[in-house]
């Protein structure tokens, strides 16, 4: 069977794009190499300016009433803090949950999924202008295709001259129980790294850090040594490890995490989400940066299809959108990253937000975007 669209990854941007195509009427399948429901690193903090959008694909979520975060904190290990509101805000809810609930939703629109198989290859036949993509046991055939196989995988297209200085970084989440203000996101900083927490579904907490990959290794990649050795010179952390109620048995990880600008456009796809470039998680919103590629790919996929714009305009048009939305948080996040890592500076940001909150507030909003 030839398709309209093949999906490569099921992570969030793939499962909104597909079932947004499928909405306007078009054949779509997914090639996932994984399956569902499975947890992931990830703070689990949607930036509001998502939640119309995955609301209208997942009507499911209506029901859930998720904890809806308007109030932010921020700390260092020199016992400072800083309190503000955070104008748009978010919401929370865990990957696990949310990927199962878009899936479910998908399968009953009709899109096609191909599980536990992994994309090789990519041809493009000029003469039939349809695309080849290979797995290990089939050839599909489409006449787009769309990447949204995330930050680290065999299609990385990065662009080696804008690494972060090379730093990789090493993620981990749990999920906990923990008598907590529902509505705020508090961020700890500790030597090397910081750590998010948050309310998701049904009175739980996520719990999610980012660390230098150098801190890990110098106690033996020991994740409990590396807690006791860097996260506990914070207070505030140490006290919610020590009190909450850890619901995983194990955390989730992930390693070599870095922060590159990669391609939006090649010659075989077009890239959304992490795929086309990844925001440091300071900022919380890689997940709205991949639900706001996929809406805007999926018009655009349209009226290509509906003959409306040739595919050169179809190229451009998503190429200067993806541009002008992203480029510059995506850079804003770095400098936030690399900040993030030295308590001493996290101090006097501290310092400065509380003489002067309106700079907080405005990078705050530079780094949500516009609801859509
Ligand atoms: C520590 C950490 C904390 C974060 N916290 C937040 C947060 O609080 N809020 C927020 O908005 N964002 C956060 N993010 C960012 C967010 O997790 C990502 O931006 C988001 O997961 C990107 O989704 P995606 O669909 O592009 O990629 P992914 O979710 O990575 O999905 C990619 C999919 O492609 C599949 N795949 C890969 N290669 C192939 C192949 N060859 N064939 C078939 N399938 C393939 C994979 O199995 C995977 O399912 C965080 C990231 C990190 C690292």
């Amino acid at each position: 069977m030839n398709y309209n669209v093949a999906i490569i990854g099921g992570g969030l941007a793939g499962l909104a794009l597909c079932i947004d195509l499928k909405k306007r009427g078009y054949n779509v399948v997914v090639i996932e190499k994984g399956n569902y429901p499975r947890h992931k690193v990830c703070g689990e903090y949607i930036s509001m300016e998502s939640f119309n959008y995955l609301h209208t694909l997942c009507p499911a979520l209506t029901d859930l009433k998720l904890p809806v975060i308007r109030n932010f904190k921020l700390s260092s290990t020199g016992k400072k803090e800083f309190k503000t509101t955070l104008g748009l805000g978010g919401f929370g809810i865990s990957r696990y949950l949310l990927e199962e609930l878009l899936f479910e939703e998908a399968k009953k629109f009709g899109v096609e999924f191909k599980l536990k198989t992994k994309a090789n290859e990519i041809t493009y036949d000029k003469n039939s202008e349809l695309h080849s993509v290979k797995t290990n046991s089939e050839t599909i055939i489409a006449q787009l295709v769309c990447n949204s196989s995330g930050r680290k995988s065999n299609f990385e297209t990065q662009d080696k001259t804008k690494s972060l200085n090379g730093t990789n970084y090493v993620g981990i989440k749990y999920h906990i129980r923990l008598e907590r203000q529902n509505d705020l996101i508090e961020i700890h900083n500790f030597p090397g790294g910081y750590c998010g927490i948050s309310n998701i579904e049904d009175g739980k907490s996520c719990l999610c850090y980012i660390v230098n990959s150098e801190k890990l290794k110098s106690v033996n990649n020991s994740i409990p040594e590396m807690e006791k050795t860097f996260l506990f010179k914070n207070q505030n952390l140490k006290t919610i490890f020590n009190s909450a109620e850890f619901i995983l048995k194990e955390p989730v990880t992930i390693s070599g995490i870095n922060f590159r600008i990669k391609k939006t456009i090649n010659d075989d796809s077009f890239f959304l989400g992490d795929s086309a470039g990844s925001i440091a998680p300071i900022t919380g919103n890689g997940m709205s940066i991949g639900l706001r590629s996929a809406f805007t790919l999926a018009e655009n996929i349209d009226q290509y299809f509906s003959k409306k714009i040739t595919k050169e305009q179809l190229t451009s048009k998503y190429m200067k959108f993806w541009d002008k939305e992203f480029s510059a948080r995506i850079k804003l996040s770095r400098h936030f990253q690399k900040l993030s890592e030295i308590p001493f500076l996290t101090n006097r940001t501290i310092e400065i937000f509380n003489v002067f909150p309106s700079i907080a507030k405005g990078l705050i909003k530079l780094t949500h975007g516009k609801p859509f």
